[in-house]
């Protein structure tokens, strides 16, 4: 599965855990924008596709969730109370068994701060917990145990760096593909290919007959130079610090040229693709999200935002001493670049995705 254990739980992808400044719970404003875009639309698809003669219950009338790279809060809070009031509408509307009791399993991979995410549980939940070490890589659940599946930009993490590409340099100075060559871009798309098809697979094991799925993806529309994005952006400045601390020999130049972020950003087109091929789910909606950066962006947010994300990954690659000069370099980087000024970077597009297992 290209993990790097061959159960796939110790990589480091995990946000940067705690209640402090720097971490993920303090700088996940955006991914909660993209949740509140989809705000609407969850209760609507799940009105229309949740079937709540056929779905199949255990005795205990059970409607169980799942959230897929959850980190620790508080957004899954947030999607989760949206899914659940959802179904429960559905089941008041169609006369069904109103008396659920739902079950709700966070998963993230093994260093997530599972704790942050229990202690700060909203007190008045509708719903029993249960946390799901592991990566969503592979398979977390028994046959046909889960009801509802969600998992919001987590998806865009890939279970590793593709690697084809580094012996032949063609990625020199760069830590993305975004920008770059095309054989670099290949391979990223190649390796998002497999494992969007292995979690495809996985969660289609998993689901009952007729379950749901809702995803939000970070991603690009066909034919748009994403290089030209805040992303793309911010990840060509990241790279830009990473050398010149190696100019100044704080890291090496080997270190740098061996970092590739392990982020790929699909189009609905090729989304689609990979579900149709894949054969688990069938699409009921892909629709286009309000995108959070299509304004001019404010540096601090950004660059905090990067550091909660991707400071772990750094700080295991290039070991401890390193992430708060890049982020400080970052910072003063950024507040230079044109995209403060040039309107024509402030292009996002992101997805919201609907499937219902075949
Ligand atoms: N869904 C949350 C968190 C998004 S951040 C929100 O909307 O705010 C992405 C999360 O995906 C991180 O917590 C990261 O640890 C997790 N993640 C990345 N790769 C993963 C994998 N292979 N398996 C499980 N979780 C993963």
């Amino acid at each position: 599965m290209g993990e790097n254990t061959s159960n796939g739980t110790s990589c480091k992808h995990h946000m940067i855990g705690g209640d402090g400044p720097n971490s993920y719970a303090h700088n996940s404003q955006y991914q909660k924008q993209l949740l509140i875009s989809a705000e609407d639309l969850i209760p609507q698809l799940i009105d229309r596709y949740l079937n709540t003669q056929n779905v199949c219950f255990n005795p205990q009338n059970t409607f169980t969730i799942a959230d897929f790279g959850c980190s620790i809060g508080p957004n899954t809070f947030f999607a989760i109370k949206n899914i659940i009031s959802a179904v429960e509408n559905k089941y008041q509307k169609s006369n069904g068994n109103q008396n659920l009791d739902f079950q709700v399993f966070f998963n993230d991979l093994i260093d997530n701060d599972f704790n942050t995410l229990f202690r700060n549980l909203p007190s008045k939940r509708k719903y029993l917990v249960a946390g799901v070490p592991g990566s969503f890589y592979t398979r977390l659940f028994p046959k046909k145990s889960i009801l509802f599946a969600h998992c919001s930009t987590a998806l865009h993490w890939l279970s590793r760096s593709p690697k084809e590409f580094t012996k032949s340099g063609k990625n020199e100075g760069r830590i993305h593909y975004l920008g770059g060559e095309k054989e670099v871009k290949e391979a990223y798309a190649a390796q998002y290919e497999e494992d969007f098809g292995v979690f495809l697979r996985a969660r289609g094991d998993e689901l009952t007959d007729g379950g749901l799925m809702a995803l939000v993806v970070l991603g690009f529309d066909d034919g748009v130079d994403s290089s030209e994005s805040s992303i793309g952006i911010a990840f060509e400045i990241l790279g830009s610090c990473l050398e010149d601390m190696a100019k100044l020999g704080k890291i090496t130049k080997e270190k740098v040229d061996s970092f590739n972020l392990p982020f790929y950003y699909p189009s609905p087109s090729e989304l689609k693709a990979i579900i149709e091929a894949n054969g688990s789910f069938h699409v009921e909606k892909i629709a286009e999200l309000g995108a959070p950066m299509r304004h001019k962006p404010d540096p601090q947010v950004v660059t905090s935002h990067l550091r909660a994300v991707i400071g772990v990954l750094v700080e295991q690659h290039f070991g401890n001493g390193v992430v708060d000069e890049l982020f400080k370099c970052h910072f003063e980087k950024f507040v230079k670049s044109p995209i403060l000024v040039d309107e024509k970077y402030w292009k996002e597009t992101n997805y919201f995705v609907f499937l219902k297992k075949n």
